[in-house]
């Protein structure tokens, strides 16, 4: 049995980001992604870097830098999070544990609902952002830490508004809750939370694809695409 060498991991511990990214990653460069090319920090045991930076762009560096320093293969890290207009730049970094736990999104949905109780459609406007951050080799070297790495960070977003209760299975973290704008106007997929579409349909229009696609020829060179 050979073992693939990964061509990238992902600085997460979330599987529905992995699979979204290999996903996107696919349908962007067009290429079959086998399995072992991309795998998650927590697949391979590696040590979590504290995400203390004040943007969505520096912890998403923060991330992709510590895998590629551990590792010296080359590291993809998103960071991202909801907006809401009507709470300033909230729940913003803090996302994942607006309501004092991390990761708990049923919890971080019902807070949520439960601050924009009774407001009118106007003013639950709201846009997810992905900043993704890409060390990319480009000198390998014996040493892990001889290896040179090449960054860049781009972000993406996605436009919608939070719906008056939570609807859908599919996704994870605020799909529930959001109706992107860009399908207003499909009657089929208008008034659908992100929870409520399929993996295709929220992937062509989400905040992660928008932000891959800016890093594109750079995922090309890594995947020979
Ligand atoms: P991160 O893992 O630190 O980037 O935290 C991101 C948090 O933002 C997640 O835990 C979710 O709560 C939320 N989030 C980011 N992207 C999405 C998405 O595509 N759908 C729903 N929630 C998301």
């Amino acid at each position: 049995m050979s073992i693939i060498t990964p061509k990238l991991i992902l600085a997460s511990h979330n599987q529905h980001k992995l699979e979204e990214l290999k996903n996107i990653i696919s349908q962007i460069l067009n290429v079959e992604i086998k399995d072992g090319e991309i795998v998650s920090s927590a697949d391979l045991g590696l040590i979590e870097p504290i995400e203390d930076g004040a943007s969505f762009e520096e912890n998403a560096l923060i991330k992709a830098r510590s895998v590629f320093k551990q590792t010296g293969i080359s590291a993809i890290a998103d960071d991202s999070g909801l907006i809401v207009d009507v709470l300033g730049n909230a729940p913003g970094i803090l996302s994942a544990r607006w309501s004092g736990k991390h990761g708990h999104d049923r919890e971080n949905n019902l807070l949520l609902l439960n601050q924009l109780k009774d407001l009118p459609d106007n003013l639950r406007k709201a846009h997810f952002v992905c900043a993704v951050a890409l060390i990319k080799v480009v000198k390998s070297a014996e040493k892990i830490e001889d290896v040179i790495g090449d960054s860049i960070v781009k972000v993406g977003k996605m436009t919608g508004k939070i719906n008056y209760r939570q609807k859908g299975k599919n996704g994870f973290g605020y799909d529930s809750i959001f109706i992107p704008d860009a399908y207003r106007s499909n009657l089929t997929l208008m008034g659908k939370t992100s929870a409520e579409l399929t993996a295709e349909e929220k992937n062509k229009i989400s905040h992660r694809t928008y932000a891959l696609l800016e890093i594109s020829k750079e995922l090309k060179g890594i995947f020979n695409a």
